[in-house]
C-alpha cells in the first residue's frame, strides 16, 4: 500500500489503482487512508452548528430514491422559515441549510425573497439550493443558470449545496432520477458557481444501483472539476436509505463495511484535492461515522437540528446532536473537535 499512499499524496491516483483497491484486503484500504487523512488534515475532526430548514416537500421530478416528496404536501411561509431561523440563532447555529422539492413557481424571484429575508434580519451563513433548484429556477425565470446563480448571490445566497449529484454517470440517471439535471448539467452548473465564486459542497449518494465502478468515476469527475475550479469544500457521502422510496424494491443499501470503504476510497482518491471528507452521522449512525472517522473521514458534518429528507428515508439516528454530543463522540475516538464555518473556517 505504500505505493498508493505516495501516489495519493502526488495526485496521481488512476482509475485502475482505485479498482484494485476494491478488490484489496479492506482493513489495508482503511489503514492507507486513516494514513493520508493524518497526512493530510491531522488529527483535528470538524463540524459545523447548523440547521436544516426543508421548506417544502412538494416536488415535480419523482427521483426513485426519494421517499420525501409528498404531492399534497406542505410549503412553508416566509414567516415559518425566519421562525425557524431565528431558533437556530438561539441554539447557536452559524450555518442555515435550505433545501425542498422542486416546483414551477419557484423562480429567482421566489429564491431572493426567501434568501434576502433571512439575510436582511440574521447574520448567518446560508448554504441552500442545489444544480437541479438551479437549472429549473433558471427555466421558470426565462434566465440562464450563470445569471440565476448571479441573482440568487446577489440576494445573499452564500455557499450551493453540491446535492443532486447522486452518482454522476448518465446510465445510473436513467434509472434512479431519470428527470433530474443529467451529468453534464450537473458538472455544468457547479463549475459555473465557482466561477462566480460561490463555494459547494460535493456528495456522492451510493448504494442504490450503481457499481463501485460507477462510484470510482463519479469521484474521479469531482477530483477532475476541484483541479479546474479549486470551489469544493468537502466531499458528503450520502448512503442510500431504502424505507418509503421506489428504489427500495430494488436495494436495500450497502453494508456498514461498504460504507467505510466508500469513505477510504474517497479519501485515496481525492487526497489532497479535495481534503475534507464528511462521516454524515445522521445518515449512518453516530457509531459508524465514529469508525469512518478512522478510515478518512475527518468531518462530523452539521448539528442539523432535522432532517425531514432522511427521516422520511427511514434514518433512526436522531434528528439534533448538539454540539457537547459532538465533542464527545470526537474525542471519544482520540481526535480533537473543531467548530467549523460553512468553507472550514474556524468559529
Ligand atoms: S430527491 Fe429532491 S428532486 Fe428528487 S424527488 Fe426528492 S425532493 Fe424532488
Amino acid at each position: 500500500m505504500d505505493g498508493i499512499y505516495q501516489r495519493s499524496l502526488d495526485g496521481d491516483i488512476t482509475r485502475d489503482d482505485a479498482l484494485s483497491l476494491i478488490e484489496s484486503n479492506p482493513f489495508q484500504l482503511f489503514e492507507v487512508a486513516d494514513r493520508l487523512r493524518k497526512e493530510i488534515v491531522g488529527d483535528e475532526v470538524t463540524f459545523v452548528v447548523n440547521r436544516n430548514i426543508d421548506i417544502t416537500d412538494q416536488c415535480m421530478i419523482k427521483c426513485a430514491f426519494c421517499s420525501f416528496r409528498n404531492s399534497i404536501g406542505y410549503e412553508m411561509t416566509i414567516e415559518e422559515i425566519l421562525e425557524s431561523v431565528r431558533e437556530a440563532k438561539d441554539a447557536g447555529a452559524t450555518e442555515i441549510c435550505i433545501f425542498g422539492g422542486v416546483m414551477p413557481h419557484m423562480d429567482v424571484d421566489y429564491y431572493s425573497e426567501i434568501i434576502g429575508s433571512i439575510k436582511r434580519n440574521f447574520d448567518i451563513e446560508l448554504h441552500a439550493l442545489s444544480p437541479v433548484e438551479i437549472y429549473h429556477t433558471a427555466r421558470a425565470s426565462e434566465m440562464s443558470t450563470f445569471d440565476t446563480l448571479k441573482s440568487l448571490k446577489k440576494a445573499g445566497l452564500d455557499t450551493l449545496t453540491g446535492a443532486s449529484a447522486e452518482i454522476l454517470v448518465d446510465q445510473v440517471r436513467d434509472q434512479i432520477c431519470p428527470d433530474k439535471v443529467k451529468t453534464e448539467q450537473w458538472i455544468n452548473i457547479i463549475k459555473e458557481a465557482h466561477k462566480l465564486g460561490i463555494p459547494t459542497t460535493s456528495t456522492i449518494m451510493y448504494g442504490t444501483v450503481e457499481t463501485w465502478s460507477d462510484r470510482i468515476d463519479h469521484l474521479l469527475i469531482l477530483r477532475d472539476i476541484q483541479r479546474e475550479t479549486g470551489g469544493f469544500t468537502e466531499l458528503v457521502p450520502m448512503t442510500f436509505l431504502n424505507e418509503n422510496n421506489m428504489a427500495g424494491s430494488r436495494s436495500a443499501g450497502v453494508s456498514g463495511m461498504e460504507d467505510l470503504m466508500l469513505h477510504a476510497l474517497a479519501r485515496v482518491i481525492l487526497g489532497r484535492d479535495i481534503p475534507n471528507i464528511q462521516a454524515s452521522w445522521i445518515k449512518i449512525g453516530t457509531r459508524m461515522a465514529q469508525v469512518a472517522l478512522c478510515c478518512g473521514a475527518n468531518d462530523l458534518g452539521g448539528t442539523m437540528m432535522e432532517d425531514k429528507i432522511s427521516i422520511a428515508a427511514g434514518a433512526s439516528h436522531g434528528e439534533y446532536l448538539p454540539l457537547m454530543e459532538m465533542n464527545k463522540i470526537i474525542k471519544a475516538i482520540g481526535r480533537i473537535p473543531v467548530q467549523r464555518t460553512t468553507t472550514y473556517g474556524r468559529v
